[in-house]
């Protein structure tokens, strides 16, 4: 049974022992292979603990999409990357906060120029190349160059690498002969402008099986991984993290109703709240809980209970409704568990109603 707290639900529990331990796993599988690994921090909105956590743990650095997550973290002593493309309005910002952006329009990197120079800053820039997901990234190959070739005369902003992004969009997936292709490409522009690049990212967490095969090109030596340290899997095939684990997040909330009641709704019957014409199958009368969690919170489909053979039926903005099944112990008042996906776990950080708790490393 999970021990009630005074603070209100719904609760996430953040398990920073686990983050370490996943994120531990992946560094220093990559490490052996000449890889540094960046921490994607954006799904936990850029949450300071997590970020500490993750540099503890050997980051390179940290890496988010939103400034002001990286505002949030700014205290830590790490380079920060901001890996959404920055956008003209938030160039002065972006300037300010982060030490390196992903890029991949000229204007966008001439303002880059412009404001790091009147800020008497240094700034650093990744170019994306589009390897084929259609997300972020410059496709032309003349495009590329007359890019780096501008670039490269910047007098503020320093080319530290070059990047490529996969299974974000598109569903691509990173294998091993996209990943030579990315090498051949990053081989050639080094030898045309006679450089090296510093970062050359190969991706993100849809990697993380190539890494454990240790079949990433030799070219590559960096990637950006979010949710393999967070939910200890890949986002190619699902697949968990030897060694890693799964209990890195879990969302606890309150049965604030418990009834035996049909399972079937009574009267004239059209759409849901949400516009959706709901189907039910009759089981008779069922043990069913309202719980103080809905999609104010958290994404409900991407919600899975802790305690086997309870159902969730559904939900709206502030309620989830559960069939308990056979569990006649459970009672009004008690707390669920719920472990999220990826998506229920962005709502529960980006939704205000939401307390965050920590289980420290070491506790
Ligand atoms: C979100 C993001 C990542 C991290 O992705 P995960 O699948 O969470 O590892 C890496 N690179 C970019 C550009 C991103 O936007």
């Amino acid at each position: 049974m999970i021990k009630k707290m005074k603070k209100g639900y719904p609760i996430l529990e953040i398990n920073l022992s686990s983050i370490y331990q996943n994120a531990s796993i992946i560094i220093e599988k990559a490490k052996r292979q000449g890889i540094s690994i960046d921490g994607v921090t954006k799904v936990t909105l850029g949450d300071p603990k997590v970020a500490e956590v993750l540099i503890k743990a050997g980051v390179r650095g940290i890496s988010d999409s939103r400034i002001e997550n990286i505002k949030r973290m700014r205290k830590l002593k790490t380079e920060f990357t901001f890996i959404r493309l920055p956008s003209f309005s938030e160039i002065k910002e972006i300037v300010n906060y982060a030490d390196i952006t992903l890029n991949s329009e000229l204007n966008i990197l001439r303002e880059l120029e412009n404001f790091a120079q009147k800020m008497r800053k240094k700034h650093k820039v990744i170019i994306m190349v589009e390897m084929g997901d259609l997300r972020e990234g410059i496709w032309d190959k003349k495009e590329l160059e007359k890019v780096i070739k501008e670039v490269l005369n910047m007098k503020n902003i320093e080319l530290v690498g070059i990047g490529t992004n996969f299974t974000c969009f598109g569903g691509v997936i990173p294998t091993q002969e996209k990943l030579i292709e990315f090498s051949e490409l990053v081989e050639n522009l080094e030898r045309k402008f006679s450089i090296n690049f510093s970062l050359i990212s190969g991706g993100n967490s849809s990697s993380i099986p190539l890494l454990f095969k240790e079949e990433i090109p030799k070219k590559i030596n960096h990637l950006r991984i979010g949710e393999a340290i967070m939910l200890g899997r890949d986002t190619a095939y699902r697949d968990p993290i030897p060694g890693g684990r799964r209990d890195t997040f879990r969302i606890l909330a309150e049965i604030i109703e418990l009834k035996e009641k049909p399972s079937v709704p009574w009267g004239v019957i059209n759409e849901d709240a949400f516009g959706h014409k709901p189907v039910f199958k009759n089981r008779g009368i069922r043990k069913r809980a309202l719980l103080n969690i809905g999609r104010q919170d958290i994404d409900t489909k991407g919600l899975f209970p802790e305690i086997p053979d309870i159902e969730i039926l559904g939900a709206n903005s502030d309620y989830l409704v559960v069939d308990l099944g056979e569990h006649t112990e459970i009672k009004l008042g008690d707390i669920i568990g719920f472990y999220l996906n990826y998506s229920s776990l962005l709502q529960a950080f980006t939704s205000p109603f939401v307390k965050k708790i920590y289980k420290e490393v070491n506790s």
